[in-house]
């Protein structure tokens, strides 16, 4: 009796039902790959620029400058310093152009008894200060900040990295105030890694533009968030980069933009929120 050759019904279903598992699983792995290597809006890291203190040179060096590359960074206003109280509405159209306007208290209260903490005025000196004058104080530069950008999502940056008063964290009290906060420590971290109460950052104080593209190249390399943390730009600040060492570094963020995803730390506390862990 003669027998076919050709493959039956079953035999072809298990063929295609192989074929499909393979494809689908080459799909997967192309996919967590790539999840992986560019975590940030699908580039491999984020980058936020943060300036400290309502500085003039800020409004004066800076911000042309980032709107002419079309950054957007993030300005921690202490209301009390004259940078901020002269130059309000100054600070108005900063906020209208994209950036963000971040919350460093009115008064920048920081431990005063610290080493090179001699400039801490004894009124607001935070050793000295309860969690619950702090809490209002920081509430009502959110009221200001809100007079003058209408917005009520922002970020904080706690004065001098400090985030006790007295002798009690601050830190829990607020977080239904912010999206998120920014420390002081030197650390990048990958978006599964960050406290976006705790985010870190790395002060610039006298870096050359090859030194600070150094540390965006590594933030690239580790797939990482990297933010900067500036005082001075061009002067007014005893912590300070020239202006061509942060020229040099925003023209190399601008150059490989489509690696970068360079975001107010708004934005990026928002995204950490929903990918991350916290
Ligand atoms: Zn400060």
């Amino acid at each position: 009796m003669k027998t076919s050759n050709s493959p039956g019904p079953v035999f072809v279903w298990a063929v295609t039902r192989c074929v499909c598992a393979i494809a689908l699983m080459v799909l997967t792995a192309f996919t967590t790959e790539g999840q992986d290597k560019e975590p940030w809006h699908t580039k491999k890291c984020a980058v936020a620029l943060t300036y400290d203190d309502a500085l003039n040179v800020h409004l004066d060096n800076v911000v042309p400058l980032l709107d002419s590359l079309g950054f957007k960074g993030t300005f921690y206003l202490s209301a009390s310093f004259p940078g901020f109280s002269a130059r309000v509405s100054d600070w108005i159209s900063v906020s209208k152009r994209g950036h963000e306007l971040g919350n460093h208290t009115l008064f920048h209260p920081c431990e005063g008894s610290l080493p090179g903490r001699e400039w801490v005025k004894p009124d607001y000196d935070l050793k000295k200060y309860t969690v619950g004058r702090m809490v209002d104080e920081i509430r009502m530069a959110n009221t200001l900040l809100q007079t003058l950008d209408g917005k009520t999502e922002r970020t904080f940056a706690y004065p001098c990295g400090d985030m006790k008063a007295g002798d009690s964290s601050y830190v829990e009290k607020i977080r239904a105030d912010f999206l998120g906060a920014r420390g002081v420590e030197g650390k990048m971290q990958k978006l599964d890694e960050i406290d976006v109460y705790d985010v870190g950052a790395y002060m610039v104080n006298g870096q050359s533009g090859d030194e600070l593209i150094r540390l965006v190249k590594e933030a690239m390399a580790k797939h990482a968030l990297l933010v900067f943390l500036f005082h001075g730009v061009g002067g007014e600040h005893a912590l300070n980069v020239s202006l061509d060492d942060h020229r040099k570094m925003l023209y190399f963020l601008k150059d490989n933009e489509k690696d970068i995803w360079v975001a107010p730390m708004v934005e990026i506390a928002k995204y950490v929120r929903e990918r991350g862990k916290s």
